[in-house]
């Protein structure tokens, strides 16, 4: 069994607000991506005990460079630095027999949500594909979906774990804080949020429920990306292909849906350009 993991910040216990998110931030960050790194041990440590012959990590927040190497369990391969054709799935193949999303949070404009947003909470106010809107955990799942992948386990906050209900409810979701606003929450200890992590793999890993697989929508796939300010969007339709649908949205349409996930972040990473 190789087991395939997507490492984000927002949803690790203990982590609440920007200083925590954000490599520039100093001590609080440098806490928050220990903290990481130990969820990712917990989860590759319950992975391995479960049977996992490989487990691949891909560190997927910010730099990318979060995860402490030298601190990681010595069977683990990780995928690190940027940029990556497949950004927070990046490494993911037919190969894989699973796929844990951990410190994972909520799309954004949901209430009362640690840190929700979705991939740069600056340029980004929505993305949807078709009518629904989507954050970093569906259209993730989505790709991974692509390579016939479930995503069998995740963890971060209580509204992540609505969210993945939602959408996967045969999911096992490991809640380590409950929010109480965008930063701030009541949250487990480091000690108890990976005891809480390794129960949920361990859990996950035995029943490797196939509705657990989120399929993306039939071709044409139709994203919607909404930026914050409308010079963002002036840069992003510079895509060719794109579509500019009225001040602040920009559209991409395409038959195949990594080709679309791909135009999402070459969208955003435009759209970060501008001024
Ligand atoms: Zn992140």
């Amino acid at each position: 069994m190789r087991v395939y993991v997507s490492s984000d910040i927002e949803g690790v216990a203990g982590v609440v607000n920007a200083e925590h998110q954000n490599p520039g931030a100093g001590i609080e960050y440098q806490r928050a991506r220990r903290l990481m790194t130990e969820e990712v041990n917990a989860a590759a440590r319950a992975a391995f005990d479960a049977g996992a012959s490989a487990v691949v990590v891909n560190d997927a927040h910010g730099p990318n460079t979060n995860v402490l190497i030298e601190d990681l369990d010595e069977r683990v391969q990780l995928i690190t630095g940027r940029p990556k054709a497949l950004h927070m799935v990046h490494g993911i193949d037919e190969g894989f027999d699973a796929a844990l999303f951990l410190g994972y949070h909520a799309r954004p404009g949901t209430a009362e949500a640690i840190l929700d947003h979705a991939y740069l909470g600056s340029v980004v106010d929505t993305l949807r594909l078709g009518e629904r809107e989507q954050g970093e955990f569906s259209l993730n799942a989505m790709a991974a979906g692509v390579f016939g992948v479930p995503v069998v386990m995740a963890s971060g906050d209580d509204k992540l774990a609505a969210e993945v209900a939602e959408l996967l409810p045969a999911t096992e979701v490991a809640v380590v804080k409950w929010a109480a606003s965008r930063t701030a929450a009541r949250t487990l200890t480091p000690a108890t949020a990976r005891v809480t992590i390794a129960s949920a793999v361990t859990r996950a890993l035995r029943s490797l429920p196939a509705a657990c697989l989120l399929r993306p929508p039939e071709p044409p796939v139709t994203l919607e990306v909404r930026f914050v300010r409308t010079s963002q969007a002036d840069h992003a339709a510079l895509l060719p292909g794109s579509e500019r649908l009225d001040g602040r949205t920009v559209r991409y349409v395409g038959d195949d849906y990594l080709e679309v996930f791909r135009a999402c972040r070459a969208l955003l990473l435009l759209g970060s350009s501008a001024a």
